[in-house]
């Protein structure tokens, strides 16, 4: 039995089967490379699902790690911590919000926003609002409420009832948003960018629409910026494209490079809807991820890594339309911002992307028929040259 087929074989008999893997056992990275256990390389344009933003192993942040890791891990929030607020200023001053509040993942981070926005419109606006509406094709999470804002059948299968108080209404059409918002409606989330949902940008025109209706209806605009916030979409925010300011922004997972946290952050004014004792987490922004995250934050201001996925995301998708010049017919469209970079296919894309994976490039397939990159944004131009030439192959020997 190869090493890999043992290692499959034991995490059958030792893992609730909730992950349909890809046929690859990690055995080590950096950069924006991965080995497995023959030592075959791979040039990874996933990135930990756009987690490891600065590439794996990055080696400033393993010396932050070993350093912190000897002075302090974890205490709980029963205590003042200094990298707590290191973090929470350099975080804050990316953005026009004042307070934040650290959690684990970005389900949590969605999680505490909702919870926010019920909780402002309940007890500082005394009003009896609590519904929150989405988008179709939207992905906010995986606990019960982030589930119900998700509102796919298949995310949802088996876990009825869902908790009250979601809506969801089709993507990027201001004449169902008006109809839908009611006195009872506390929030609209959004993703300026849906990720899962097949790498699909929102139009300018509608963002704005939407964010100055929320304003006169008095409707909490929630940014989930999970995927496409930090520096991805070529600003510290995905929001930052449209020019609009959400009353509330979840992030999650490039903010510690791989290390679990996430955050919500809001205005002061609505910052106020918690109050001591509404929410809280065990493990949120223990000393040990809030040095790590800080230091993330400190890298990519300092190589400004916003800039450069702006720039190596544009060249990115005009190359990967030039593959699709080259082989007419494959690709239906190349979509994003910045380095969140979808390729949709004509046809169903299962046996292309394994064949990438075959010969050494790593991306995931979403919606059935779009590659999508979410690489690390220090990632070589040649790493997306070489994919690029790779894919260019793979349909051309298709359509031969
Ligand atoms: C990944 C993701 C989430 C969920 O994050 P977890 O850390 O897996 O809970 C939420 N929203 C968006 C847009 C995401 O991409």
């Amino acid at each position: 039995m190869s090493r890999f087929d043992a290692i499959k074989k034991r995490e059958e008999e030792l893992l609730f089967r909730t992950y349909g893997r890809y046929p690859l056992a990690v055995k080590n990275g950096k950069g924006s490379r991965l080995w497995d256990y023959d030592g075959k390389e791979y040039v990874d344009l996933l990135a930990g699902i756009a987690v490891t933003s600065l590439g794996h192993c990055h080696e400033e942040l393993a010396q932050v790690i070993e350093q912190q890791a000897r002075k302090l891990i974890h205490v709980s929030n029963l205590f003042y911590q200094e990298e707590q607020l290191d973090l929470a200023e350099r975080i804050l001053a990316t953005c026009h919000c004042d307070e934040v509040f650290f959690c684990n993942s970005g389900a949590e981070a969605n999680e505490a926003a909702i919870k926010l926005a019920r909780r402002y419109h309940q007890r500082v606006k005394n009003t009896d609002a609590y519904e929150v509406i989405s988008f179709e094709g939207c992905f906010h999470g995986r606990t019960l409420a982030t589930v119900a804002a998700t509102g796919q059948a298949k995310f949802q299968d088996g876990f009825a009832p869902m908790p009250e108080g979601f809506k969801q209404i089709p993507w990027g059409d201001m004449a169902e948003v008006r109809k839908a918002v009611t006195p009872r409606t506390a929030a609209i989330i959004l993703e300026m960018v849906q990720g899962e949902g097949g790498v699909r940008p929102v139009e300018k025109a509608f963002v704005q629409e939407l964010a100055a209706f929320c304003k006169e209806k008095g409707v909490l605009f929630i940014a989930d910026e999970v995927q496409g916030g930090l520096c991805r979409c070529g600003k510290w925010w995905s929001f930052q494209n449209f020019g609009i300011e959400p009353d509330i922004i979840s992030v999650a997972k490039a903010l510690a490079n791989g290390l679990p946290m996430g955050a919500m952050m809001a205005p002061r004014e609505i910052a106020q809807g918690f109050a001591v004792g509404s929410h809280a987490t065990t493990f949120g922004a223990g000393a040990l991820v809030s040095k790590v995250a800080d230091k993330v934050l400190e890298i990519m201001e300092r190589d400004k890594l916003a800039d450069r996925a702006a720039e190596l995301g544009a060249w990115a998708m005009d190359r990967f339309r030039q593959v699709g010049a080259n082989v007419p017919g494959a690709i239906k469209e190349v979509r994003g911002l910045g380095l969140l970079i979808g390729i949709d296919l004509t046809f169903p894309g299962k046996e292309i992307w394994e064949a990438l994976l075959q010969k050494g490039f790593i991306c995931n397939l979403t919606q059935g028929s779009v590659l999508r990159l979410v690489p690390a944004l220090t990632v070589a131009k040649e790493d997306l040259e070489a994919f690029a030439v790779t894919l260019e192959g793979l349909l051309r020997e298709r359509s031969a």
